[in-house]
């Protein structure tokens, strides 16, 4: 079967984004947030490329993402922890549970322990075990791999960011961790004081620009492609799609494309915010996205014809910034028709 969409990945990209976040992490060794498929681009794929490039530290969400990863035989790190009934495949050698509570702790502790991280809340109030339960001795003999912390605003310019980042660095040496880590892909561009021992990037991996410090430094990893079903002309007044929210004020030459907000080309690309682009040309779209289908101006095309593919404007931070979608939505929402094509 040859499927419809397909999804350009650009595995020197990739690489390249990898090796930019590891030369700004200074001494600290660079890992890569994996979840959500990596991020929408397929996990075993994006973990293959970078564990060729030297990456060592894998970070999923769910045991079912960790065995996802399994025949890569490189460990990874499980940042939703251990419940109950993943125990079984925590003790399988797949990966480790990143621990954010005392009942996982204890739970883990149950199981025979081994090697775990741990996740301390500063102050994003999300998951982790408090400064004062470390302080209580919860974690004593635990075998703690990385002891980590979350940013809450490392994409922003805000005093929370060093309130959070010396309320980490004062439990260093309290744990027994050989190693800590704090930053994702913006709180690797706060600086070195960030960076502690490992840094932790996923957006930027994939070619988001969460921050003007890595603008410039990260490459596009992700294109879109979409194919035409239907060339035609609308005629000066009439419409189009749902709603008729365009009406067309001349001749207008229009291609619909196979793609829609059931493939993650969310609806907010309607009206012009989003486009295709060929040989150089804007396509803005025309009228509302539907579930399968858009509409694109082709009029500065002429020699698109039913059959062809056309690429999406899918620079991130301009995408999310006219579809009002974040960079994180764009990528993880990218659906399950899409052929994912690498090249290198
Ligand atoms: C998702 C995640 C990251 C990566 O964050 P980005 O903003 O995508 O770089 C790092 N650490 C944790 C705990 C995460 O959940």
């Amino acid at each position: 079967m040859i499927a419809p969409h397909r999804l350009r990945l650009d595995t020197a990209a990739l690489v390249a984004n990898w090796r930019a976040l590891a030369k700004l992490s200074g001494a600290a060794a660079c890992g890569a947030a994996v979840k959500a498929d990596g991020y929408g681009l397929g996990a075993i794929e994006v973990a293959r490329r970078l564990a060729d490039a030297g990456c060592r530290d894998v970070f999923v969400s769910s045991w079912a993402e960790a065995d996802a990863l399994a025949p890569l035989g490189l460990p990874v790190a499980v940042l939703h922890g251990v419940r109950e009934e993943d125990v079984a495949a925590a003790k399988a050698g797949i990966g480790w549970p990143v621990l954010s509570t005392p009942a996982q702790v204890a739970r883990w502790r149950a199981a025979g322990g081994g090697r775990c991280d741990v996740m301390i809340d500063t102050g994003m109030n999300r998951l982790g075990l408090s400064a004062e339960a470390v302080g209580e001795g919860v974690l004593d003999g635990l075998e703690i791999g990385t002891l980590m912390s979350h940013l809450a605003c490392a994409e922003e310019d805000s005093p929370m960011n060093r309130r959070q980042r010396d309320a980490f660095a004062s439990l260093a040496g309290r744990t027994g961790a050989a190693r800590m880590s704090l930053a994702n892909s913006a709180g690797i561009a706060l600086g070195a004081d960030y960076a502690f021992d490992l840094t932790r990037p996923g957006l930027a991996l994939y070619g988001g620009v969460p921050c003007a410090a890595l603008a410039g430094v990260i490459r596009p990893v992700v294109t879109p492609e979409a194919q035409i079903l239907q060339r035609r002309v609308l005629r000066a007044g009439d419409t189009i799609g749902y709603n008729a929210t365009y009406i067309a004020d001349r001749d207008v030459e229009v291609a619909i494309l196979n793609i829609g907000y059931a493939d993650g080309y969310w609806r907010g690309f309607s009206g012009g915010k989003g486009a295709a682009l060929h040989d150089g040309a804007r396509l803005p779209v025309l009228g509302r996205v539907s579930m399968d289908l858009t509409a694109i101006a082709v009029d500065a095309a002429p020699e698109l014809a039913e059959g062809d593919w056309v690429a999406l404007d899918y620079a991130l931070p301009k995408a999310a910034a006219a579809s009002g979608m974040s960079q994180y939505e764009l990528l993880t929402g990218l659906g399950a028709r899409f052929a994912r094509c690498w090249f290198d």
